[in-house]
């Protein structure tokens, strides 16, 4: 059984400084049993660091048009079942479970903020400027401002298929990303800058091993990464290689349409 003295003292041993913002990436069933569960995790991480965001993502919003701009990773007219069960967004809605039980607790936590973009918004503690800076046009504004701030990121749990700022490395690398369109109370809204496809972010392990530090927590290992050296050597490596950090699998229409036009 995990304590919060547990991971108070193991999030305390990273290299971070106290001052810095985290972006938390979790899947705290991997860790084992925690007592007191999402909540006591989420004291420990405010207890330990200025701020703390989460993504509070909520796809299930998301409706597929007829028609729309080309090289766009994916199939106009496919999402007619999924337009049908399509929810409107609003502020209270669940984050998507896929995200684990820590996103939902930060979300819900009585002083927390979440930020309003119908399909990628964050949840946070002390991070306000980082949520103001989301818009439709820039969703991935928040995680620019985590890193101009020397945040880090931190996975409890998950790998890097799970960490959402080499989307932003991506960006920084000239790649594409897409536009969607969720449901909102005031209508359909078009979402700019939209990421999709992760399954490849695995292999900016062996790339950034020097930069990750790793602690045991439980049954797993927790791995904390400065964001800003991350996006720097992440972008250029995309700059070199790219193919670098796609999935490779031949049905995903994200992937293949990330890459710049040479
Ligand atoms: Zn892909």
């Amino acid at each position: 059984m995990i304590t919060f003295r547990d991971i108070f003292s193991t999030l305390k041993s990273l290299p971070i400084p106290a001052q810095r913002p985290v972006l938390v990436h979790a899947d705290l069933s991997a860790l084992g049993e925690i007592r007191g569960g999402a909540e006591t995790v989420l004291g420990a991480l405010t207890g330990a660091f200025s701020g703390v965001m989460t993504p509070a993502f909520t796809l299930r919003t998301q409706v597929i048009p007829e028609d729309g701009p080309a090289h766009n990773g994916l199939i106009y007219g496919s999402g007619r079942e999924q337009n049908a069960a399509a929810e409107y967004f609003n502020a209270d809605m669940p984050a998507d479970e896929n995200l684990g039980a820590l996103a939902e607790t930060l979300r819900r936590h009585p002083v927390s903020r979440r930020s309003d973009h119908p399909l990628l918004s964050f949840a946070g503690l002390q991070v306000d400027s980082a949520l103001n800076a989301q818009t439709l046009r820039d969703p991935l504004a928040p995680v620019q401002v985590l890193a101009d701030q020397e945040g880090w990121v931190l996975l409890l749990g998950v790998d890097h298929t799970a960490n959402f700022s080499i989307h932003l490395a991506e960006r920084m690398a000239g790649r594409r990303h897409f536009v969607r369109w969720a449901l909102t109370r005031f209508g359909v809204r078009e979402c700019a800058d939209v990421p999709v496809c992760s399954a490849g972010f695995e292999a900016a392990a062996e790339p950034l091993q020097d930069l990750v530090r790793g602690l045991p927590l439980g049954s797993a290992q927790i791995l904390a990464v400065p964001m800003q050296p991350m996006l720097t050597r992440l972008a250029e490596w995309m700059r070199q290689e790219p193919n670098a950090l796609l999935c490779g699998r031949a049905e995903c229409l994200a992937c293949a349409d990330a890459p710049p036009e040479s």
